[in-house]
């Protein structure tokens, strides 16, 4: 069995839905997102650690859950071209799709089921609200945790060629670590030079994966 490990942001998307939240927010202010975009940044660069990334991150953001639904809206125009395009490919192998992020599942579930990603095959962060706000974030989730892409992929413990598709450095970790069989560069939104002497494949676009792995 052959199993394909989506990242989402950049990636599925064509923006890191985190930014886009901060955006939408009510209290938006260009100060906070300047921010937030090079924290991401550098966390995407493994410059800094992932947990304080996100940690920092959602301390700037501050939303609700209205705005969370208008992101969604946002989110929806913002699939990466060349996964709109195959949608027959992703919903034929949707059991072997398993969507791997680090953003929340609030931003990620409504978009990608209506590709055909299974429900129980997204792994995803979960924000903590307090009346409607958004407060903070399971920190007992994997995924929050620096390395936890690593510590999810081993608890998963999936027997067959794991392939992994992403943008990032934490995409990269898995293969780094031993977990994955290949990690393909994904470049159809954002080409981070630093990773990509550490990608087995660099793909423009989800079309030349689907021609690799025939
Ligand atoms: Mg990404």
């Amino acid at each position: 069995m052959n199993y394909f490990i989506i990242d989402y942001d950049s990636t599925f998307i064509k923006v890191e839905s985190l930014d886009e939240l901060s955006k939408n927010s009510k209290n938006y202010n260009i100060k906070a997102q300047k921010k937030i975009e090079k924290i991401t940044e550098l966390g995407m660069e493994g410059k800094i650690s992932f947990s304080e990334s996100l940690g920092k991150r959602i301390r700037l953001i501050k939303c609700d859950k209205e705005d969370i639904n208008k992101t969604i809206q946002t989110l929806d125009g913002l699939v990466s071209e060349s996964f709109k395009k195959n949608i027959p490919f992703l919903k034929k192998n949707n059991d072997k799709i398993i969507i791997i992020s680090s953003g929340f599942h609030e931003l990620i579930d409504p978009i990608v089921v209506k590709y055909g990603i299974k429900k129980e095959n997204i792994y995803a962060n979960r924000f903590l609200y307090k009346n409607q706000n958004i407060i903070g974030y399971d920190k007992n989730n994997y995924l929050s945790q620096s390395q936890g892409k690593v510590k999810l992929l081993r608890k998963l413990n999936l027997k067959g060629k794991i392939h992994v598709i992403g943008d990032g450095y934490t995409d990269y970790e898995i293969k780094k670590e031993g977990l994955a069989n290949s990690f393909y560069l994904f470049t159809e939104n954002i080409k981070r030079e630093s990773i990509v002497k550490s990608a087995d494949y660099l793909l423009k676009s989800l079309d030349q994966f689907i021609k690799i792995i025939k």
